[in-house]
């Protein structure tokens, strides 16, 4: 039986009688790297507040690997493999990129444990292979405030993956970068995408034009359209909600 990695069926979220999202209908198969885009107020964020247990449904129900979440508080879904990148990155800016992955593979433990070495250190080879996966080689052992933007992006979804989930949902990644930048974070998803399920919330057309072969269009809380970029940007209806808002 193939089973979704994401299934979110009639999710209504509704703030004070207002609804952020309305009737929402989702589903992802494992291993898609899927783009959400929609105007502003569309509904993004309270979607994957959702996914992540911040916001309960008002009505409907939202499954990962078939586990209803909409009974779980925010850590308990975390630990079934659902980690969030937020838009402004949340490293520890004293400590280098290495002990910023130190610490993520040893999530459970305290940043003093990791760090005094009161635990098991994580593998050397899995911070060495995650720092050569992000592009962090050569910046492995100085101060992460040294780093480019950019590059403390990759620094927080290197510590992301170093959690194993199964999910990743990234919230605006390539927002304030250069252009090489932003093609070297296209390039890391999709290698990403090789082991994980993604989920990408981007106003980049270009980049979402990098990544994606199926995108969803939110709109008043709801799915507008679902295709791939082509699709989307000759739709009617996707015109209009853009050229209208
Ligand atoms: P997007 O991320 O697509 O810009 P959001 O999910 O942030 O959209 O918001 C969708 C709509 O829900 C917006 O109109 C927003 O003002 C409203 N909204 C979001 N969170 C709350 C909240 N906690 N209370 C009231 N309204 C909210």
């Amino acid at each position: 039986m193939s089973e979704k990695i994401l299934d979110i069926e009639n999710v209504t979220v509704s703030f004070d009688g207002f609804k952020a999202l309305n009737n929402l209908t989702f589903n992802m198969e494992p291993g898609e790297l899927r783009v959400i885009i929609g105007p502003n107020g569309a509904g993004k964020t309270t979607f994957l507040d959702v996914i992540t247990g911040k916001v309960r449904p008002t009505e409907g129900s939202a499954r990962f690997k078939g586990k209803d979440l909409t009974h779980l508080k925010e850590h308990e879904i975390a630990r079934l493999g659902i980690g969030r990148k937020f838009q402004t990155p949340r490293v520890y800016l004293n400590l280098t990129p290495r002990e910023n992955l130190e610490i993520s593979c040893n999530r459970t433990k305290t940043v003093f444990d990791t760090l005094f070495k009161k635990t098991p250190q994580p593998e050397r080879q899995t911070v060495s292979g995650l720092l050569e996966t992000i592009g962090l080689s050569a910046q492995a052992d100085v101060p992460a405030e040294l780093l480019s933007h950019g590059q403390k992006q990759w620094l927080e979804i290197g510590m992301l993956v170093a959690q194993s989930p199964d999910l990743l949902l990234v919230d605006e990644p390539v927002a304030g970068l250069t252009d090489e930048e932003t093609e070297h974070t296209g390039e890391l998803l999709m290698a990403l995408a090789e082991s994980h399920s993604i989920i990408v919330i981007e106003h980049d057309m270009e980049f979402v034009r990098q990544i994606a072969r199926q995108v969803t269009v939110l709109h008043e809380g709801s799915v507008l359209f679902e295709g791939s970029m082509n699709e989307v940007q000759t739709n009617p209806r996707v015109i209009e909600v853009y050229l209208g808002s």
